[in-house]
């Protein structure tokens, strides 16, 4: 295949490739025009350091450059347009920050201004782009002054662009830092030019076709995608994709070439997940709950306050069979605030104390496991089940000692925690059952320590245990709901069970929008509800790097609130109170001793006071949805009528009005989830960063790319039907190349 070739740097040393060192694989530098200098800056930039990463840097938009405009064609609503002509002269107008340089620019007909706005660039530009010469001026319509202009054109001297031929025209991001190193969009296309005319001498088309259309070029490597599996698809041959998303030669050939590699991305992650999921399904095995039995059976009979919902009922029995199954659950619980997820796990805990083992529940703050213990111990009243909490704040040889010893011995059924049971002094007897609450706050690693929690009894000290000798069950439980697609990437390998019903009786919560100039109304509609005997939050936002700010508008909003109801009760409570404090406060507000309780965000998970009616988010332009959905939840569980305020400032973008909109208008999870991912794009979804999922995503996106996440994922599950040996000669190159993509695979796969 590949010959050994030789490429010579700028210094003049001499790489050798061989079939080892494939052309992809080449340094940077040793492509004509990049030198070590400009090698550092797309390093630092762009992570680009091979012919590869060079390759696989697509442009982000295609401009058509087939076509060239008269200027008494044009009009403002054009998006681009080239015009070829000349500069007539040059103009300076204004002063100080209106300064600008004019260029009168005519194609032969009429006259059209081209201008720019930053005063140091006057000099260059006049320099560089001179009167008289013919020049291919590009941009953007526009009128300024009653005048049609183009402002910061793309100029070209007309007789270096061979029109004809250019088709479409990548557009490449660059950083301000690569600009100010006179890198831009230009360079990077002289610079992947110059790579396709090594990749690709004599041109794209004639490479391809001297091997009958359908070799690759000796410097890419083969299509790891199976033919069969691309004629079913209709998906492009790898090198035409690579070409095309760079230079396609009209809209139709980029389209396809960016299906063709969405696809490809998004389907080698769903086949990893899958991969692994089915390995762990034969090669792992579970604890075996037998029975239900008397704990279950007590709890459910005698002390469940009232009856379950139909949703609660089938994830109780999804949960059953899986743990009957001989096989290891991996199970993620979906469901909305307040739709009884806690319950549910509750109950599953009684089916692992039923058939002797032990379980476990983490919570990602200590407010949130203190919360859950309180409520276990009170459902669970005076039955013989010991339930403890270990986090960071239980401290004392006094106090941890004891629960340690009993967790060890097995007399703890229940060990609720934060990280804090995750510590390597806790070990269990027998944990049969992880419950993980809110598991986007974990991140990977902490999951994957809880392989090595279970069956200390036999001997091993903990760290030494093999990762899948038997694991205990695994339960997590998400109350932010996760747009389908999204599950099915960082979630891919867990069944999922979904609580789609709440408890009866529950009135949706109404929610309005409120300027915060306009408070009157706002203290007149609390005034009523707490005449009603009902209870307010009012939560401020408060993050980290505008936390003093923050903390004086909730002082201001506390003392306002004080002004205005003289007659009231109002506790505060923020993150920067010491803790014993803040549960004082906030226990005088559980308790009903307190009509309002001001806040910041602390109270955002967990807290439960059925009394409370009232939810006022100041500041709500400054949450994303999820979080104003999970505020949301803290009211609405009582039987009456419940409210949700969002207060904001006067002038909102146009994103924020839409996410006020949205939370007005639904209070359905999902849908205010996949807003949430439409918005945010997934990259910024809380806990895609910590997933450890290292995903291979160029250009295709969960959130946009929804139907072809499903499609890969079909398409995955099919090919392991197929050939789950992975020893057909045809799938050969395609389990190699992802192999190649998941080198950390050891790390995830440790992912419950
Ligand atoms: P989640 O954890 O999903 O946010 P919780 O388990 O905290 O929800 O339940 C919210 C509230 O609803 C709790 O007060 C709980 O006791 C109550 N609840 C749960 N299931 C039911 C049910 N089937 N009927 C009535 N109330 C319920
Ligand atoms: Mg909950």
């Amino acid at each position: 295949m590949a010959e050994a070739a030789v490429l010579r740097n700028f210094a003049g040393e001499n790489h050798i490739m061989t079939t080892v060192s494939p052309l992809l694989d080449t340094p940077i530098t040793y492509l004509p025009g990049v030198g070590p200098q400009r090698a550092k800056v797309l390093e630092t930039e762009l992570r680009i350091t091979t012919f590869r990463d060079l390759l696989y840097y697509f442009p982000y938009k295609h401009i058509d450059r087939t076509r060239l405009y008269y200027i008494h064609e044009l009009t403002t609503d054009m998006p681009f347009v080239q015009i070829r002509g000349e500069i007539l002269s040059y103009e300076e107008e204004g002063r100080g920050r209106k300064r600008r340089l004019i260029a009168h620019f005519t194609d032969g007909h009429d006259i059209i201004d081209l201008i720019w706005f930053h005063a140091t660039t006057f000099k260059w530009i006049q320099k560089s782009y001179v009167a008289g010469k013919a020049y291919i001026v590009f941009g953007r319509p526009n009128v300024f002054g009653g005048r049609l202009n183009i402002a910061h054109p793309d100029i070209d001297p007309a007789d270096s662009l061979q029109l004809g031929t250019m088709g479409l025209q990548p557009y490449y991001n660059t950083t301000e830092r690569m600009k100010k190193s006179g890198l831009n969009s230009r360079s990077m296309e002289r610079f992947t030019r110059t790579l396709f005319e090594k990749l690709w001498p004599g041109g794209f088309a004639a490479s391809t076709a001297n091997a009958a259309g359908t070799a690759q070029p000796a410097a890419l490597c083969d299509d790891y995608l199976p033919e069969t599996l691309r004629r079913q698809l209709t998906l492009i041959p790898l090198a035409q994709s690579l070409h095309d998303l760079h230079y396609p030669d009209k809209a139709e050939a980029l389209r396809r070439a960016t299906y063709r590699q969405k696809f490809e991305e998004l389907f080698f992650i769903q086949l990893g997940i899958l991969r692994f999921a089915r390995q762990r399904q034969q090669q792992v095995s579970g604890y075996v709950f037998h029975h239900v039995g008397d704990y279950f059976n007590t709890f459910y009979h005698r002390y469940l306050p009232f009856s379950l919902t139909e949703a609660q009922k089938r994830v109780i029995r999804e949960m059953r069979h899986d743990m009957g199954s001989g096989k290891q659950m991996n199970r993620l619980l979906q469901g909305d605030v307040g739709s009884g997820k806690t319950l549910v796990a509750l109950m599953t805990m009684l089916i692992a104390i039923d058939n002797g083992y032990q379980a476990c529940l983490m919570a990602p703050t200590e407010i949130l496991a203190e919360q859950h213990l309180d409520t276990f111990r009170a459902f669970l009243k005076d039955m013989p089940v010991r339930v403890e909490l270990l986090t960071g704040a239980v401290k004392g040889k006094r106090r941890r000692d004891p629960i340690l010893q009993g967790t060890r011995t097995g007399e703890v059924n229940i060990l609720i925690g934060t990280h804090a049971v995750l510590e390597d002094t806790v070990e269990f007897h027998r944990l049969g059952l992880v419950v993980i609450d809110e598991q986007h706050r974990f991140g990977v690693a902490q999951r994957a320590r809880l392989w090595k929690k279970s069956a200390a009894s036999d001997g091993h000290p903990a760290a030494s245990r093999p990762l899948f000798e038997t694991p205990p069950h695994v339960l997590v439980m998400t109350a932010t709901p996760i747009p389908r697609t999204l599950a099915m990437t960082l979630y891919g390998d867990l069944d999922v069970s979904v609580i789609d019903e709440l408890p009866p009786g529950r009135k949706p919560i109404e929610t309005r929008h409120f300027w915060q100039e306009r408070t009157e109304s706002l203290y007149r509609g609390i005034r009523t509800e707490i005449g009603k005997g009902r209870q307010v939050y009012v939560v401020y936002p408060l993050i980290q790097e505008s936390e003093k700010m923050d903390l004086q508008d909730l002082e201001n909003g506390y003392e306002e609130l004080c002004r205005v109801f003289p007659d009231l009760r109002i506790s505060k409570v923020h993150g920067k109170m010491r803790s014993a404090e803040k549960d004082a406060e906030m226990e005088r507000f559980v308790s009903g001793e307190t009509q309002i309780l001001v806040a910041t965000t602390v109270i955002e998970v967990g807290v439960n006071v059925p009394n409370a009616s009232v939810m006022v988010i100041m500041n709500a332009e400054r949450f994303g949805l999820a979080q104003l959905h999970q505020l949301r939840g803290r009211v609405g569980r009582g039987a009456d009528q419940s409210y949700c305020i969002l207060v904001t400032k006067y002038n909102l973008s146009q994103e924020t009005r839409q996410r006020i909109d949205i939370m007005c208008d639904t209070t359905d999870g999902f849908e205010i989830a996949e807003a949430d991912l439409r918005f945010r794009g997934p990259g910024d979804l809380e806990g895609t960063q910590q997933s450890g999922m290292a995903f291979n995503l160029h250009i295709a996106n969960i959130a946009r790319d929804g139907q072809l996440v499903q499609l890969a994922r079909d398409t995955a599950n099919r090919i392991l039907d197929e050939d789950p040996a992975q020893s057909k000669p045809e799938y050969a190159p395609m389990w190699a190349h992802l192999r190649e993509l998941n080198q950390n695979e050891f790390d995830w796969s440790n992912i419950s």
